[in-house]
């Protein structure tokens, strides 16, 4: 499926300055030369990790951003983010996840690390030759963070290493990752007992599970890390020691749930547009499936969908660029996002009929890809844990408003589109 449109439709002008419009235009002319030809093999060869895609969307520095110009990075914002990942996924799901992991570790490295460690991690990423990962999750803790089983003991001069981390996307692309691990002992709060460390990828001790496919996202890879004994300096915490808890909730918050919401608006799209060219050109009794007034109300449930997921995933990035205080709408827009998005999958498996089912058939990779937004970045459960808290006026932190000068660091250019 090529990317849909060059053109920004008018719900988005409010969000979208001229900086926006030509990243948007770029975006949809890599997604159809570059991602689109692309697509068949990745889906032929599901265990295989993409890495041209990523070497060609490094080049265009758009791992670098968010990135500070001083650093080499774009500087371009969170909307530009949004953009570039938003349209990047209504070609392919796995290419925008390629791209959105590693922002997030970015994002912390931008909130937590000092200025040296800025110079040595940030130029890399900016010119697309040293790809960052993050790992939180384990085999055992998913959700349950404070489950991190990962330890890091101090030495003299630095920390060893211990532990497994599973589903880290950009495992096999990233030459650098951001474990999160241990280093308090169990039963200490969660809020102190851990610390972030910048792994690189060539540590002795520190080994790559195979990449295996998943049930979507073919060429993205999404892996282990095993970590045995790996020795690294403290030059490489990242953050303090015990604050390893804000290093990933934050990042998860203003940088995973905005990404998030993201693929999953494109994927929405693709889906969308996938339908109603289907309904128009499938003929019955001399008309067309389009014309039947059952279907037209599905398509219109979709269409409705659509936009409020696409006004939900740039409203709250716009927010974020303006320094104004979005937790809630951050993880509202990655919750409904892929819930608004999976509702119109389904709906588009049945109205494409049997021909849904056959194999290769484009809409199942759009429903599989689908079904990967729901895990990162926070389940839906964990999504409304932390809304019901805002309802209820017992949200502890707002990260958007602690972070600010760091969230507020690329204003968007005024000039609207
Ligand atoms: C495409 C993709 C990319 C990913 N990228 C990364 C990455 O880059 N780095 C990384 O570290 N991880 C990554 N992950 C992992 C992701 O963060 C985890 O899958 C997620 O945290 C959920 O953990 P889990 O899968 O172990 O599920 P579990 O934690 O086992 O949860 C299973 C179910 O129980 C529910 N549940 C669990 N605890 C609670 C609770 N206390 N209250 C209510 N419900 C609960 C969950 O919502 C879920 O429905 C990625 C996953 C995917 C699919």
């Amino acid at each position: 499926m090529s990317a849909t449109s060059t053109t920004p439709p008018p719900a988005l002008h409010p969000y979208l300055s001229a900086r926006h419009a030509l990243l948007w235009a770029e975006a949809d002319t890599f997604a159809d030369e570059q991602v689109t030809p692309r697509i068949a093999r990745m889906e032929a060869a599901p265990d295989r990790v993409e890495c041209k895609l990523a070497e060609l969307m490094g080049a265009r520095g758009w791992f670098g951003v968010l990135v500070p110009a001083a650093l080499g990075g774009l500087d371009a914002g969170h909307v530009a983010r949004t953009v570039l990942v938003h349209r990047i996924a209504c070609a392919s799901a796995s290419v925008a996840a390629t791209l959105q992991a590693t922002l997030i570790p970015v994002g912390a490295v931008l909130n937590f690390a000092t200025d040296e460690q800025r110079q040595r991690w940030l130029p890399g990423v900016a010119e697309g030759s040293r790809l960052l990962s993050i790992a939180v999750t384990e085999p055992e803790a998913g959700g349950h963070i404070g489950g991190i089983e990962t330890t890091a003991t101090h030495t003299g001069n630095g920390w060893v290493l211990t532990g497994s981390k599973a589903h880290v996307g950009n495992s096999h692309l990233a030459a650098a990752h951001l474990v999160v691990a241990r280093t308090a002992a169990v039963g200490t709060s969660t809020s102190t007992a851990l610390t972030a460390f910048m792994v690189e990828s060539d540590r002795p001790g520190l080994t790559l599970g195979d990449q295996r496919s998943g049930l979507g996202l073919h060429g993205f890879s999404a892996g282990r890390l095993e970590l045995d004994q790996v020795r690294i300096p403290h030059d490489n915490v990242l953050g303090d020691v015990g604050q390893g808890l804000a290093v990933a909730q934050s990042s998860s918050i203003l940088y995973g749930r905005p990404n998030l919401a993201a693929v999953s608006l494109g994927i929405h799209e693709a889906v969308v547009a996938a339908t109603t060219e289907r309904l128009k050109t499938r003929t019955r009794y001399g008309s067309t499936l389009a014309e039947l007034p059952v279907l037209r109300d599905r398509v219109g449930g979709m269409e409705s969908r659509l936009r409020a997921a696409r006004i939900l995933a740039y409203q709250a990035v716009h927010l974020l660029d303006e320094g104004v205080p979005c937790d809630a709408e951050l993880i509202n827009s990655k919750y409904l996002g892929h819930q608004l998005a999976v509702q119109t999958a389904q709906d588009a498996m049945e109205l494409h009929g049997a021909h849904a089912l056959d194999r290769g058939y484009l809409l199942q990779r759009l429903w599989r890809d689908i079904q990967h937004t729901y895990p990162p970045a926070g389940t839906g459960e964990v999504q409304r844990i932390r809304l019901a808290d805002v309802a209820f006026d017992e949200a502890r932190i707002q990260w958007s408003e602690r972070l600010a000068p760091e969230a507020a660091r690329a204003q968007p250019d005024p000039t609207t589109v």
